[in-house]
Order: C-alpha cells, then sequence, then structure tokens
C-alpha cells in the first residue's frame, strides 16, 4: 500500500476540518538537507553579531504579530489565548534578549590556566558549530518548544531543518511565515511538514546533530538512527512531575499553585503536575482547598475566555480514561470530575483522584491530561524516596514554610529541574538550563547551556617558543630515572623537584 501523501487537520475545539498538509517525503527531506549544508558556510562564516542582528528580526515579527500568532496558535492547539501568548509566544524575545547578551560571552574563545608543569604553554578553548541541525517537535507546546532549540542553533552558526508535528501543523505554517518575514538567506533554516515518516527521514539524513522533543518511545528511535553515524543527539521526553507538600506549607499558595501546575493546557505539558505527595498532617486541608480551586476552572474553547481548553490530541483521551479506570480498579477514588465534557469538541473534565498508590498507571506512566493524582505520604522523606523511585526525572516542586529545608529537599530530588514553592515557571526563565534525566531524556537546552548544546567544543594549545624542545620527546635513552623522579615528585606534591628533573630530561633530548 501507498504512504498517503497528506494528513488532514480537524479543530480540537468543533471537530471540523481545518487544512489538509502534504507529507514531506524522504526524498524531499534528502534535499531539504542538502540545501541547510549548502547554506552553513555562508551563514557559519558570517560574524556572531551579523548572524544575532538577522535573528532579531524574528523578536520584531513575534511581537508585531503578537496577536495574530497567538489566534492562529490557539486555532491549532485548542489553547486559552492567554497560554498562546504567555507560554508559547513571550519566551521567544526573553530567549532571543538574554542570548543577545550572552551569546558573545559564551561562544568566544577564551584562555585556561595550565599547571605550572606546563611552562611555555597557552591553552583556549574554543566552539565551533555542528553542521545541519534536524530539530523535530511536539503538539503540547508547538510554537516554543520548536522556536528555542531552532534559535539556539542558529546563534552559534547552524543552519536547520524543522519537522514540527503533525498534531499542529498550523503552528509549523506560523513559524515558516515567521521565518519568510525575517528574509534569512535561503536553506539556513527550513520547516518540513509531515508524520512520523518524515521525522524518520529526517533522522536518517545526512545531518550533524538532531534535537529531539517528544515521547519516550519515539525518543528511542531517535536515538537509533543517531548511533548509526553516529552523530549527537538531545532528548527532551515525558515527564511525572512531583508536588510535595510539606508539614508546614502555605497550603493556600500551594493549591493554587497545583491547580494551575496540574491544569494548565488541559495538563498536556511534559512538566505538569502529575504525582501530588502530600504529608499526612496537612492532607485534609491542603485536598480540601485544593478541591475549591479546581471546582472554580472552566473549560471552554480559546473566544470562551476559559481556563482550559481541549484535549488538542485526541488519542490522549483514550490515555486518560485508561489511567482513571486503572486507578478506580485499584482502589482509587475521583473526588472531582472524571469524563469527557457533553459539548462537541475533545474536552474532558478537570479531574481530582484520590487513594492514589504507586502501583497504579495513573502514578507510574505520563498521563498528558487534566489529572490530579494525590497521594498521602507520612512524611517529606517518604515523599523524597517516591519521588525518585520513578522512571521519569524532568522537574517538580517542593512546597515548603522552612525555604532553607525546601532547598534541601529540592536537592535530593532527581530531576533535571525543581522549584521550592513555585510551578512550571522555572521553565520559562531563560537564564536556567532545562532537560530531564532517567527516561526524561538527555541533554540540556535553555541558559548558557542551551547554546553550548549546539556547538563542538575545540581545545587550542599554543607553545610560546621558549625551549627548542620538549622533555618526552626521543631519545627515551637514559631518561627514564629521571621520569621516576619527576613522576613520585609530582605525586607527592613537590613542585620544584619535579621542575627540576624535567628540565634535566629537556637537556637530555638535545
Ligand atoms: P511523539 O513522540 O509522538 O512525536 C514527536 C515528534 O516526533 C512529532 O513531530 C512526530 O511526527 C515525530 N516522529 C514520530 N515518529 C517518528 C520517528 N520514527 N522518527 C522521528 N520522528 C518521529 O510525541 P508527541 O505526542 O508529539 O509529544 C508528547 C510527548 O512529548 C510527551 O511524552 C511529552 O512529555 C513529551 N514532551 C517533552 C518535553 C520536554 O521538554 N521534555 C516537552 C514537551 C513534550
Amino acid at each position: 500500500m501507498n504512504a498517503p501523501a497528506s494528513f488532514e487537520k480537524r479543530s480540537p475545539v468543533t471537530g471540523e476540518k481545518l487544512a489538509d498538509y502534504h507529507i514531506t517525503t524522504k526524498a524531499e527531506v534528502d534535499e531539504a538537507v542538502g540545501r541547510a549544508r549548502d547554506a552553513f558556510p555562508g551563514w557559519s562564516e558570517l560574524p556572531l553579531e551579523t548572524r544575532l542582528k538577522k535573528l532579531a528580526r524574528v523578536r520584531e515579527i513575534v511581537k508585531e504579530n503578537g496577536e495574530e500568532y497567538a489566534e492562529r496558535i490557539s486555532d491549532d492547539t485548542g489553547k486559552p489565548l492567554v497560554d498562546s501568548l504567555m507560554t508559547e509566544l513571550l519566551s521567544i524575545p526573553l530567549f532571543i534578549d538574554y542570548y543577545e547578551k550572552q551569546a558573545p560571552k559564551v561562544l568566544s574563545r577564551h584562555k585556561v590556566r595550565n599547571p605550572l608543569v606546563l611552562p611555555g604553554k597557552t591553552s583556549y578553548v574554543g566552539y565551533f558549530p555542528m553542521g545541519v541541525v534536524g530539530v523535530i517537535s511536539p503538539w503540547n507546546f508547538p510554537f516554543q518548544l520548536s522556536m528555542i532549540p531552532v534559535l539556539s542553533a542558529l546563534i552559534p552558526g547552524n543552519t536547520v531543518v524543522l519537522k514540527p508535528s503533525e498534531v499542529t501543523p498550523g503552528t509549523g505554517e506560523v513559524m515558516r511565515e515567521i521565518f519568510e518575514k525575517a528574509n534569512l538567506p535561503e536553506g539556513v533554516v527550513q520547516v518540513l511538514q509531515g508524520d512520523g515518516s518524515t521525522g524518520a527521514a529526517l533522522c536518517k539524513a545526512d545531518v550533524d546533530k538532531l534535537f529531539f522533543t517528544g515521547s519516550v518511545a519515539t525518543g528511542r528511535k531517535v536515538m537509533a538512527a543517531a548511533a548509526v553515524k553516529p552523530i549527537p543527539v538531545e532528548l527532551e521526553l515525558g515527564g511525572k512531575d512531583v508536588f510535595i507538600v510539606c508539614h508546614d506549607a502555605d497550603l493556600r499558595r500551594a493549591a493554587k499553585a497545583c491547580a494551575w501546575g496540574a491544569l494548565i493546557n488541559c495538563g498536556q505539558m511534559c512538566i505538569s503536575v502529575e504525582r501530588i505527595l502530600v504529608v499526612d498532617d496537612v492532607y485534609d486541608e491542603f485536598v480540601g482547598l485544593l478541591e475549591k480551586e479546581v471546582r472554580r476552572v472552566t473549560v471552554g474553547g480559546p473566544d470562551e475566555d476559559a481556563d482550559i481548553g481541549p484535549m488538542t490530541f485526541r488519542k490522549q483521551i483514550d490515555t486518560v480514561k485508561n489511567h482513571l479506570e486503572d486507578a478506580i480498579s485499584h482502589g482509587a477514588k475521583i473526588l472531582f470530575g472524571g469524563d469527557q465534557v457533553d459539548r462537541e469538541g475533545d474536552f474532558f473534565e478537570p479531574t481530582i483522584v484520590t487513594d492514589v498508590d504507586d502501583t497504579m498507571d495513573i502514578y507510574r506512566e505520563e498521563t498528558f491530561g487534566p489529572v490530579l493524582p494525590i497521594v498521602r505520604v507520612r512524611d517529606e522523606d517518604e515523599a523524597v524516596r517516591m519521588a525518585n523511585d520513578h522512571q521519569y526525572g524532568l522537574s517538580g516542586s517542593v512546597w515548603a514554610g522552612d525555604r532553607k529545608r525546601g532547598l534541601e529537599l529540592a536537592s535530593r530530588v532527581e530531576a533535571g529541574q525543581v522549584m521550592v514553592n513555585d510551578v512550571v515557571l522555572a521553565t520559562g526563565n531563560p537564564v536556567l538550563p532545562f532537560g530531564g534525566v532517567k527516561n526524561s531524556g538527555i541533554g540540556r537546552y535553555h541558559g548558557t547551556e542551551g547554546l553550548l548544546s549546539f556547538v563542538h567544543t575545540k581545545a587550542i594549545m599554543m607553545d610560546r617558543g621558549w625551549f627548542k624542545n620538549e622533555p618526552f620527546w626521543f631519545p627515551y635513552e637514559g631518561k627514564y630515572p629521571h621520569m621516576l623522579e619527576a613522576y613520585h615528585a609530582l605525586l607527592d606534591g613537590n613542585l620544584p623537584k619535579a621542575l627540576l628533573n624535567i628540565m634535566k630530561l629537556r637537556r637530555m633530548t638535545d
């Protein structure tokens, strides 16, 4: 059977068909990567300041068209306009501002101090771009999860081929337009619409690095493809964030944060609160406050001024239902919600589940829906133990009145990012690195790490011409006793004796 040539996009709000999109074929992917390779010398040889100036145009375009783009992203995903503006669009100008200041410092060649036993040498660390970077992105934050890696790759001089998700192709078109308007040189950044077959073709094409955001299952395939060449690969995968409520937490603030952190974007977020661990002392009070907050959350389409929209990806509803069924069959209770909303579109009720334990799917697997599973724990130590006994380690938060203790607990949670008395927000902070451990992925972006992950590091050592020869060059004859003395002197920390023997060795090299 022939592979389909196109796919259709339907509105997650009304279910109506919005458009058909061409599935970029393997041959077309290879051509695009070829164009990116041709564009690489010209782009990478531009001074960094010139590249930054050209990319600053992206910031202006996002600024000028914020309202239109927010509407288009909301139509594509179903998310509220507030979310499109604040969690998708705003991060781009903020990251460009930050990288304009940081890139010249971070990417410039710099001197590093040598050990004293290496006199007459100067050492530098420098960086150079990798070449063509393939970026593959998901549907839940289709704009920022594409734009930030693309910009982070372009700044140091790479060219980029982006494959956005087939679930949100409308946002792919927004990005294509932005890059066209920015008038970047031909082939520097290309957007290829398509499904998994297009992503797989990009992984096999002649690229020099893969940056992937998506599910663990696909991440494994991407890494396997990268291993064949081999090329560097970065994986930003799933999560199952903990929300640890300590005995002395500000419970009102924690309850509000918990409702928002679990339900924003209808819970379709890698850093969604998905495991709420509450210590026994404050369990009843916290659950009461949380229920009040969740009952206030409104559900509706982008033009209804609601708090949360529909599920962007219809198939996701099955996962939510399956996790709820499994939890109930193993003794969990639905405190609020639990069903699809009785209206057109893919809407699901905000749902609180209590009496959850660590054997249930809703605890062990990523749910990616508007669900708040609550676990009663004895104390903070048990909460940390449970937090770490898990396949994911992306993000999390600790809620504590004693901030010092909160910081200590946060340091013990095995995750790429942990907040104390805050939730979600650290991900939007451009200065902080982002990425996971365990099944949540490999590598970091954002922060200065976000630039360094798209360059190769180069070590340069230069001899200053003080000596005509080196102590360890040939001939070796008669050198061993002095070498042995130098070795022991070095390891004993006797630098003068070590240097004396090295000078003797140097004379013997003549
Ligand atoms: P997905 O893995 O189904 O798809 C992601 C992308 O990979 C899409 O563009 C898809 O077309 C492409 N793809 C599919 N098959 C491919 C293949 N064989 N080779 C190459 N590319 C292929 O994931 P999704 O459903 O779009 O996204 C949801 C997942 O992403 C969740 O698990 C979520 O936690 C994760 N996520 C992680 C982060 C993070 O930063 N860690 C952020 C957002 C989402």
